[in-house]
């Protein structure tokens, strides 16, 4: 944990402390090895030893994934959105590296890959799997993050995270102490979707959490010259170089909240990095 000191969070008569979950661990940061934890404990307690799970081409959880699967001795498949795009980016790249088998699924099929008919087609050619879904978000995914409350020490009243599928922020509220509240940013445009896959992924709302849906600068993977720009002065001032496709766009929403005077005085906001 650390407190940034900024001119424009003391203006606003906020502190403002960053968790850096990012630095548990190299290829399975934060809330990704979060999310895995109990799905690889449940996955060899049932016998599985293989992994399947799904992302588009940039996702971070096909990478933790493969990372868990060598780390743990499971085989792991990662079915990635779209067609396949040679040379691999380097985040595939690094999935292959740890052994991931890679198919690709074109985007009609894949807005579908919870049903039935699509997890046959993949069992039929992929044989017997544990499957994470996309982001690894699920009910076991879950509790490993409601675990991270409980790990920081000071008080604090906000604690805020980036929104993909909204597994992190599901979790986070529901292991939040009474009077506190979680605020997630989603980085997808049209974010509004986010609400009730929070609630289905908590099975019921913990009615401590709300995703701010309008700093999303264009979408997934999409980035402005305002939000570079941002990154640079974050950079300069505070040390950390803010991972784009997630954490700029939540600490940009932190602060334009901060600036536009809604947040209290007095309140102590706690921003979770995991990338
Ligand atoms: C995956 C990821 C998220 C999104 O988490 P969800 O649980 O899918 O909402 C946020 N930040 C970073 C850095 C990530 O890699």
């Amino acid at each position: 944990m650390k407190e940034l000191s900024d001119a424009r969070m003391a203006d606003a008569g906020l502190r403002l402390l960053v968790k850096r979950d990012d630095l548990i661990h190299p290829e399975m940061p934060g809330n990704k090895w979060r999310k895995l934890k109990y799905n690889l404990a449940f996955a060899r307690s049932s016998g599985a030893t293989t992994l399947l799970t799904f992302g588009g081409a940039y996702s971070n959880h096909l990478g933790a994934t493969a990372a868990a699967g060598a780390y743990f001795g499971f085989g792991t498949i990662g079915v990635v959105r779209g067609e396949e795009h040679l040379p691999l980016n380097p985040h595939l790249r690094a999935a292959v590296e740890h052994g991931m088998r890679l198919t690709y699924m074109d985007r009609k099929t894949y807005r579908e890959k919870t049903r039935a008919t699509v997890i046959d087609a993949l069992h039929c050619e992929f044989g017997q799997f544990y499957l994470l879904p996309e982001g690894g978000s699920n009910a076991l995914a879950v509790r490993g993050c409601a675990e991270l409350p409980a790990e920081i020490e000071e008080d604090f009243d906000v604690i805020c995270c980036a929104c993909g599928t909204g597994g992190t922020l599901a979790g986070i509220a529901a292991g939040l102490p009474p009077g506190r509240r979680a605020l997630g940013f989603s980085v997808l445009k049209g974010g509004q979707f986010l609400d009730a896959a929070v609630r289905e992924l908590q099975s019921g709302d913990s009615g401590n959490w709300r995703i701010e849906t309008e700093f999303h600068f264009g979408g997934f993977a999409k980035r402005t010259a305002e939000l570079d720009g941002f990154i640079d002065d974050f950079e300069r001032q505070h040390g950390i170089r803010l991972e784009w496709v997630y954490e700029a766009k939540m600490m940009y929403g932190i602060f334009a909240l901060a600036q536009r005077g809604e947040c209290k005085p007095g309140t102590t906001i706690v921003a979770v990095i995991n990338a």
